[in-house]
């Protein structure tokens, strides 16, 4: 049986442990905020630390990519640790993250880095209005951004980031990335995988929805075949420059015809959490199958699905199950205001009726907590 342990212990690390039990490979996670390996479902505490960790696992990855930097170093010279070190911390870093992009020549926002009011004033007459500002480190769910949009702002924004950045305890130093604001016509994602021998497979895309900078809605359909293979073509030029193994999500815009990247993630996906239904093996397998240098298994899509996220509430009523092809995965977690506490998967044979399943289920859940699935139910019927 092989061992894995997982740095981190959220709900990422719980479904690769459900994922990886059928295969006989054993999951532990390693709770980085008390430097314990817990168990990822219960989750309570097995035995020691992150030393005491990496001697009993034979590999070793992530689940989120703003790990501290001491533990990746240490997990990376035991060489368990898939994808390596370097990969995280770019993911983990928007300024490395970009010039990956830029050594790749991938399509990505127009982008300033800044770390000044001179930063800040250059950014402005570089960029045009509306621009987005984000940290450089720690972001996620659109957390540490602002959106700058009218000149009038400008003043109080930059205070706001400069009291920021004065403030920042992080051992890397902190900085802001703006980024030109991308007028898309929608945000989709891709979510690969790559194996040591660099054998790649990738999902269908997923068309992501987002609300207040967090996803709300993820829906893997058919899509444009030419798309498919542009986003194809970024995978396999990103994971092959980076040695990747394991499973990689690359969140993009797009803006007619063409694909603008908007940050990669080096684990799996929130957009790809469709595929423990969708797909003929689910990402969290994959990533494990890739980690431990299996075969991949196949990405095809199975039928039409869909993933709405719960966000905020830890119930939801119970004829949701009723709904054909629904399920609902609850994370264990303690309810806290735009806290991401579970998701629900549902499918239908063809768009329709997956659309119909959706507006099914935007007619129960209760509108306050998904104010946008009722209008994307019925904008998607
Ligand atoms: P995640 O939880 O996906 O890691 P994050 O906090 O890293 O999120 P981003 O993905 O960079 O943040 O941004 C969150 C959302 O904000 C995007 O999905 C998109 O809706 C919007 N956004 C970000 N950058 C831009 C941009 N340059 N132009 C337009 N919208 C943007
Ligand atoms: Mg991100
Ligand atoms: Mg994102």
């Amino acid at each position: 049986m092989k061992k894995v342990l997982v740095l981190g212990a959220g709900q990422l690390a719980r479904m690769m442990q459900l994922a990886g039990t059928p295969l006989n490979l054993d999951v532990k996670a390693l709770d980085v905020s008390s430097n314990k390996v817990v168990h990822p479902i219960t989750p309570e505490h097995i035995y020691g630390d992150l030393a005491a960790g990496i001697i009993h696992a034979d590999v070793i990855t992530a689940e989120f990519e703003h790990v501290a930097h001491d533990i990746l170093d240490q997990c990376q010279q035991s060489g368990k640790l898939f994808p390596k070190s370097e990969a995280i911390k770019i993911g983990g870093d928007r300024r490395l993250e970009k010039a990956l992009l830029e050594s790749c020549n991938t399509a990505n926002a127009k982008h300033y880095f800044v770390n000044s009011k001179e930063d800040f004033d250059k950014a402005i007459s570089y960029l045009s209005l509306p621009i987005i500002f984000k940290t450089a480190l720690e972001g996620y769910d659109g957390k540490g951004q602002w959106r700058l949009k009218v000149a009038a702002d400008a003043e109080a924004i930059w205070q706001e980031m400069a009291d920021f950045l004065n403030a920042s305890t992080t051992t890397v130093k902190q900085g802001i990335v703006a980024e030109q604001m991308v007028p898309f016509d929608r945000e989709i994602s891709l979510v690969g995988v790559r194996r040591v021998n660099g054998d790649v497979a990738v999902y269908p895309l997923t068309e992501n929805h987002h609300t207040n900078g967090i996803l709300t809605v993820s829906v893997a359909a058919p899509i444009n075949t030419k798309l498919q293979e542009q986003a194809g073509t970024v995978f396999k030029a990103l994971s092959d420059k980076l040695n990747y193994v394991g499973v990689m999500a690359i969140e993009f815009f797009q803006v007619g015809n063409q694909l603008l990247v908007n940050e990669i993630a080096p684990r799996v996906h929130n957009s790809g959490h469709w595929t423990q239904q969708g797909a003929d093996t689910c990402q969290f397998e994959n990533h494990l199958r890739a980690i431990c240098d299996l075969p991949l298994g196949s990405t095809a899509l199975v039928r039409p699905t869909a993933m709405v996220n719960i966000i905020g509430e830890d119930t939801i009523p119970d004829e949701v199950l009723a709904i054909a092809s629904v399920s609902v995965h609850w994370y264990n977690k303690g309810k806290r205001a735009g806290r991401k506490m579970g998701h629900i998967n549902v499918s239908g044979e063809h768009e329709l009726q997956l659309a119909q399943r959706l507006q099914s289920l935007a007619d129960i859940l209760c509108p306050k907590a998904f104010p946008d699935l009722n209008d994307f139910a019925k904008n998607y019927l």
